[in-house]
């Protein structure tokens, strides 16, 4: 856990949050300011910064961020159409540094992103 991480309170249980899903390493939770009618965050309970920060010794866990992302979707019954993003860095949008996937559907979603 690093001190100072709001996603590291989440997983601690020191911040409230809307359970999604949970499993040794990866924790998913509803966004508290959600851009679709499905606005999930899957995140590594371990603190990461971003996806900048991974590497090979992250592949088991980014496959199962990737399952934990797809079985959400097919729970929320966007399994079709959904959107898996994660910002990198300030400029990208990255306002919280603990990695964290968006899983985003539930509506038309346009491409190119702003
Ligand atoms: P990003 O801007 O890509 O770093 O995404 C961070 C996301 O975290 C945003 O979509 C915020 O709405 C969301 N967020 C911030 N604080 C909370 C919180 N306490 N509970 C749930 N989602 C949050």
């Amino acid at each position: 856990m690093s001190e100072d991480c709001l996603f590291c309170k989440i997983v601690a249980g020191e911040i409230p949050s809307e359970q999604v899903a949970s499993t040794d390493d990866v924790y998913a939770f509803r966004d508290i300011n959600p851009a679709a009618p499905t606005h999930v965050l899957v995140i590594p309970k371990e603190h990461i910064a971003s996806a900048a920060d991974l590497g090979s010794r992250h592949g088991a866990l980014v496959a199962e961020i990737f399952e934990v992302a797809r079985r959400i979707a097919q729970n929320e019954g966007i399994g079709d159409a959904y959107r898996l993003v994660s910002n990198v860095g300030a400029g990208a949008g990255q306002s919280v540094f603990h990695l964290h996937f968006h899983v985003i559907g539930g509506r038309e979603l346009s491409w190119p992103p702003g």
